[in-house]
């Protein structure tokens, strides 16, 4: 981080609420941080955060992540949003130790079609690419809100307290629904330029965090619906998966009535990534 800016409460009422999620329902309230160590490391002044007891279901584990090659970063201009059902968002995500000049201008397009689609949060699978990195800005406009970038992020803390929110995805147009997370998480990750810091977030952004974040772990939101919210949704998304064989010429590679048998089965738990 260039600073701590972004960490100062940045959330402003703001009238058309964009495409990620809804108007929040909630105050969103960014802890506030004492200070930065000499280690560039934020230091916090309150967080209560309990344990962590249930493992990711489908969270992939740090000694597993591959390392992105310059071919993973590659990308054209205008970037396109992936839309669900392309397996690009199933994906193994690799994690980045190249913080060059690619990778800024890749962090300055997935703004730009971030901001175009209305959005307020974006993963790199979601335009293609499968690394982990994720940028946000929960103003979701341009100039306004601060923009964070979060480059190999990892979860050490969620809160025990959740809340219920309604989440839109720029991968699933038009489709927004019910979605329960923590209120709270503690994270560590690296910023553009590859420098570790931890956080915490709690409110709208650590709601788009952990949204985010489950892209990189090849977990979407419908994934952590409950099966009377997935029902609700259920023909917008068939509607989805058809759309792709349409245009694929391709079988769609999964449908919703057998993630719904796979949610009987394990539900994507919360854990320590
Ligand atoms: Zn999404």
């Amino acid at each position: 981080m260039a600073g701590a800016a972004w960490l100062q409460p940045i959330f402003k009422p703001h009238p058309i609420f964009p495409a990620f999620c809804r108007r929040p329902t909630f105050p969103a309230i960014l802890h506030r941080f004492s200070s930065f160590s000499s280690a560039g490391q934020l230091v916090f002044t309150t967080n209560r955060f309990t344990p962590v007891h249930a493992q990711a279901k489908r969270g992939f584990s740090l000694k597993e992540d591959e390392v992105a090659s310059a071919a993973d970063v590659e990308f054209e201009t205008p970037l396109k949003i992936v839309e669900y059902p392309d397996p690009i968002l199933r994906a193994k995500n690799k994690r980045i130790d190249s913080f060059d000049d690619n990778l800024k201008k890749l962090v300055d397009e997935m703004f730009d079609i971030m901001y175009k689609t209305d959005g307020i949060g974006l993963s790199a699978p979601q335009v293609g690419l499968n690394v982990q990195l994720m940028v946000f800005n929960p103003v979701g406009e341009r100039g306004q809100g601060e923009e964070i970038v979060l480059v190999n992020p990892r979860v050490s803390r969620y809160s025990q307290k959740t809340r219920l929110f309604n989440e839109g995805c720029l991968s699933f147009p038009g489709i927004y629904a019910d979605v329960q997370r923590p209120e709270s998480v503690k994270i560590d990750a690296r910023d553009i330029n590859g420098a570790r810091f931890t956080v915490n977030l709690s409110g709208l952004p650590a709601r788009v965090f952990q949204h985010e974040f489950d892209h990189l772990q090849g977990i979407l939101f419908f994934d952590r619906m409950t099966e009377g919210v997935l029902e609700s949704i259920s023909d917008q998304l068939q509607a989805l998966e058809k759309k792709y064989e349409d245009i694929t010429g391709l079988p769609s590679p999964e449908r919703i009535e057998s993630s719904k048998r796979m949610k009987l089965k394990a539900a994507a738990g919360f854990g320590k990534s």
